[in-house]
């Protein structure tokens, strides 16, 4: 599949030849600046890493075709789902904090850490149900109906960097 992509040496990440929207498989991208890219990384030194020109990569960057409309859906559904999560987990951990704390510094603290938490594990959740409710595929969705992208990640890439 990697035949419909050209490798831009420049921002080292593949570019998609095929302009269709994934997102919503309808309109047409008209900038490569709308793809989503999506980062890969090589899991281990076995992995096929990617040799372009004699360069080894063990972590590349693959753009999804998007049609601007998508990628303002995603970047505003990103948004809103951002500040509900922060509105909800201020909103339930004020209320469990103060009503066993009480009022001091440490429940200051802690109430902020459990809202920064709340609002990291509650975003992703809500951007994946605001996206479905635009009719479109997500961010992630979307990069796992990819063709390339499938191929590498059944090749051992990952989605998500290796800790050294
Ligand atoms: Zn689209």
């Amino acid at each position: 599949m990697i035949e419909n992509y050209t490798f831009n040496e420049t921002h080292t990440r593949f570019e998609p030849l095929n302009n269709k929207c994934t997102y919503c498989g309808e309109a047409e991208m008209k900038s490569i600046d709308d793809c989503c890219f999506v980062s890969l990384y090589a899991i281990n030194d076995r992995t096929n890493l990617i040799v372009y020109r004699s360069v080894k990569y063990a972590a590349i960057t693959i753009g999804v075709p998007r049609c601007s409309s998508c990628k303002k859906i995603h970047i505003s559904t990103q948004s809103k789902a951002n500040w509900v999560s922060l509105g909800i987990s201020a909103f339930v951990l004020v209320f469990i904090i103060y009503l066993f704390f009480g009022f001091n510094p440490f429940s200051i603290v802690f109430g902020l850490f459990g809202i920064f938490i709340g609002a990291v594990l509650l975003a992703p959740k809500l951007t994946e149900t605001y996206t479905s409710n635009q009719g479109i595929y997500t961010m992630k969705d979307g990069a796992e109906t990819n063709q390339f992208i499938h191929d590498l990640v059944m090749s051992g890439w990952s989605f998500t960097k290796p800790s050294a």
